[in-house]
């Protein structure tokens, strides 16, 4: 494993080195663990340092956190924390544990326990391997279950009968990774999860435990497959009793994975785009606006969250209708797509192969998006104009002007800026004017 070690970059590596350092000093062992293993052995890439010290896990991220001058959040009740060091790092470091599921589908009991018992409570085997870092045996890899050898076989298999009873949410991890990697679930594990299925295990999970599960998959580079997978195992009304996996649901998905890589080339986005909202708003687009807040609350969507999803989903096939009228103008089209997200957006792509919409789309998208104008409220003030909502209207004015090709220039939107001002306040002086006609009786 010394050879998987070295293929790391070296900032990992000095991490590693330190924490292995730490645990003689301390005289505890220390072990890299989980998700960091599998990926180290399949000569993938992996971020997430996960470190299991056999000892006092705590005292010991305290520790290395002031060694290495990170921060450290930690859950007494669990034995973990995690450090957080400069350049974005972070280092997950927990005492082994034993876990007990005192009752099915809820969080388990921890005590403290060896190297195996925090393997042994793992997902799949192939999660549950460990590579020393510290001590003489450093680089040694532990596999007490057979995790390497279904590794090299791409095979799912869970730990001990119980384990998709214990913690259902194993049964969507499974088909993220099966999906992922391109694993088959080994067959009794298969069988045992179809059981669990059938006793409605999924249903007996904390929504929000679901909800981060759900939102987990939908951030895989391939959510549809994984939702296919699900939708034919597990059917879908875990997320709501409503939601059926039905072919509109599915084209949509579909859609969305081909109009992601089209949205991007077309566009230069100023923030990631939140793929797994776009698949959310994709697979729960087709129910009623009622039910998606249904489903909404139940996963415990922060408002924010939920508002924005339903109000994407509603604004969409609007906005799509609006798109596909004939004769509209360059800035009409700019007006109904500039307020949208780029969620939103995709959501549309996915909505339509109309050549006219997506057309509109790619030009806002390539040339009118983010479109500015010269002028400004100070040269309305300048005109003698007081402020006021007509404002932002006299310069949505100017900006549609500007796109349609009627003020190309600083001086022909600073023309056309001052003839609405010098309207808006003849119009201001008439009003006030016959205001004061009925006032007096005249
Ligand atoms: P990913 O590559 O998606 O991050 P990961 O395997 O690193 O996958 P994490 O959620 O970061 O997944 O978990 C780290 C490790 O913790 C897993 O590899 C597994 O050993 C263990 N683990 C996580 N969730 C569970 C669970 N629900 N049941 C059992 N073991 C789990």
């Amino acid at each position: 494993m010394k050879t998987y070690l070295a293929r790391l970059p070296q900032d990992f590596m000095s991490l590693i080195d330190a924490a292995g350092a730490l645990a003689s000093a301390r005289n505890e062992t220390a072990y890299l663990v989980g998700g960091f293993v599998r990926d180290l052995i399949l000569g993938g890439r992996n971020f997430d340092l996960d470190i299991v010290v056999e000892g006092d896990g705590i005292a010991f991220s305290h520790e290395y956190a002031r060694r290495l001058q990170g921060r450290v959040t930690s859950h007494h009740r669990f034995g973990t924390a995690t450090v957080y060091l400069a350049h974005h790092l972070k280092v997950d470091i927990a005492t082994a544990r034993k876990e007990t599921y005192p009752q099915p589908a809820h969080l388990p009991v921890v005590q403290p326990g060896s190297l195996r018992d925090d393997l042994f409570r793992r997902d799949f085997t192939v999660n549950a391997m460990a590579l020393q870092i510290s001590g003489s045996e450093s680089g040694r890899l532990i596999d007490f279950f057979g995790g390497r050898k279904d590794l090299e076989d791409g095979i799912l298999r869970v730990l001990h009968p119980v384990s998709f009873i214990d913690d259902p949410t194993r049964i969507l991890r499974g088909i993220r990774f099966e999906q992922r990697f391109g694993f088959i679930f080994e067959r009794h594990t298969l069988g045992l999860l179809r059981s669990a299925l059938r006793q409605s295990m999924l249903e007996r999970v904390e929504p929000q435990r679901l909800r981060d599960e759900v939102i987990l998959l939908l951030k895989e580079d391939s959510p549809r497959k994984a939702i296919r997978r699900v939708a034919a195992l597990a059917g879908l009304s875990f997320i709501s009793p409503k939601l059926r996996p039905d072919p509109d649901m599915m084209r949509t998905l579909a859609q969305i994975e081909r109009r992601i890589p089209w949205f991007q080339a077309h566009a230069s986005c100023a923030r990631p785009i939140e793929k797994w909202l776009v698949y959310f708003m994709g697979l729960v687009g087709g129910l009623s606006v009622p039910d998606i807040h249904a489903v909404c609350r139940r996963f415990v969507f922060r408002k924010a969250d939920e508002k924005r999803i339903v109000s994407c989903v509603e604004v969409c096939n609007k906005a799509v209708a609006a798109l596909a009228k004939k004769d509209l103008r360059r800035s009409e089209a700019f007006h109904i797509l500039d307020p949208l997200s780029y969620e939103v957006i995709i959501l549309m792509l996915s909505r339509t192969d109309r050549k006219l919409v997506l057309g509109r789309i790619m030009e806002f998208l390539k040339f009118t998006s983010g479109t500015k104008i010269s002028v400004s409220g100070h040269d309305l003030g300048a005109c003698g104009l007081k402020p006021g909502p007509h404002y932002q209207r006299i310069l949505k004015t100017v900006l549609s002007a500007k796109l349609d090709g009627r003020a190309p220039d600083k001086s022909s939107e600073l023309r056309l800026a001052r003839q609405l001002a010098r309207e808006e306040m003849n119009r201001k002086g008439q009003q006030h004017a016959s205001s004061r006609t009925r006032q007096t009786g005249d």
